[in-house]
């Protein structure tokens, strides 16, 4: 593709992202030795590099910059900002994410991504192996990036999903699976949601590399089975939760309701909706009333 002359655009973010591209120029990260220089004025680029989710103010310079840009006009949105308007989401004056507005080749998710993550895509894009030592690309230990699932250990409890101030993790109940679903684009990588899963099943790892050409690709997830209601039949909860759930009773909490391990997983199977049924609530009630007397012999 010979020379790339990159413009810089940024609308509605908050800067984060651009620091980083700014980061890129200096020679450690060296994207000057893939042939890139940024340039001061649109008509001088072929590439133009997003970051932010862009506002009504910045909709029609946007426009203007990509008519501006010369071919093959490669756009890349660098940031979460760039690609859902993240936190911005919601604001009045937001029209993006650029994707409604431009054509985006190009997606780098991180808030912000890491230099090397930013300039790997860029070689990526030319078809560039950059060749560094490991020291260049590892992250330092304690680092954040992409998720990881153990899926042996994953019960689909979605315990990661509700502690998720970001709205980045989606937990999607088919027929009879339920879909665990990281989404980058959303996601701060804060880490909230591995310290709260209680299985340790999900972990960030030291990954950072995310370019792709589909933002809807963005993602990492974990499925589970779904088992149905001993009495409707109706699909309603992860079968490995129930398992764990009745476990972490009879073995962790209270060995002496093992004599019940049967009579409790009966319980367990009935959904929310059939638990109201009069007979239901009288088993359960039975249920009770023998583990309270088992409770006092203790
Ligand atoms: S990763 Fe952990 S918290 Fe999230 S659904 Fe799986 S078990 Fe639950
Ligand atoms: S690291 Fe986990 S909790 Fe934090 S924003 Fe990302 S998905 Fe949400």
């Amino acid at each position: 593709m010979g020379k790339i002359s990159v413009y810089r655009f940024l609308s509605a973010g908050c800067n984060g992202c651009d620091v980083e591209i700014l980061e890129c120029l200096v020679p450690r990260y060296k994207l000057a030795d893939l042939d890139v220089e940024v340039v001061e004025r649109p008509e001088e680029a072929n590439v133009l590099i997003l970051t932010g989710g862009v506002n009504i103010k910045g909709k029609e310079e946007l426009l203007k910059i990509y008519e501006a840009i010369n071919p093959p006009r490669i756009v890349i949105a660098v940031g979460n900002c760039a690609l859902t308007k993240e936190i911005f989401d919601k604001g009045y004056p937001m029209v993006g994410p650029p994707d409604q507005l431009i054509p985006v080749n190009y997606y780098v998710p991180g808030c912000p991504p890491r230099p090397q993550a930013i300039v790997k895509a860029v070689a990526d894009i030319l078809g560039v192996k950059i060749e560094e030592t490991e020291d260049y690309w590892l992250a330092p230990e304690g680092f954040r990036g992409k998720h990881e699932f153990d899926s042996e250990k994953c019960m689909g409890c979605g315990a990661c999903a509700q502690i998720c101030t970001a709205d980045a993790i989606d937990v999607i109940d088919g027929p009879d699976k339920r879909i665990i679903r990281v989404n980058y684009g959303h996601c701060s990588f804060c880490a909230f949601c591995q310290d709260e899963c209680p299985t340790q099943a999900l972990r960030l790892t030291r990954e950072y590399h995310l370019l792709t050409s589909d933002r809807q690709t963005a993602r990492v997830a974990n499925e589970v089975n779904l088992v149905g209601c001993s009495v409707c039949g109706g699909v309603f909860f992860p079968q490995k939760q129930i398992d764990w759930a009745l476990k972490r009773i009879v073995e962790e909490k209270v060995p002496a309701y093992k004599d019940f391990s049967s009579d409790i997983l009966s319980a367990m199977m009935i959904c929310t909706k059939c638990r109201r049924e009069i007979g239901s609530i009288k088993r359960a009630k039975k249920l009770l009333a023998n583990l309270s007397e088992r409770a006092r012999k203790l």
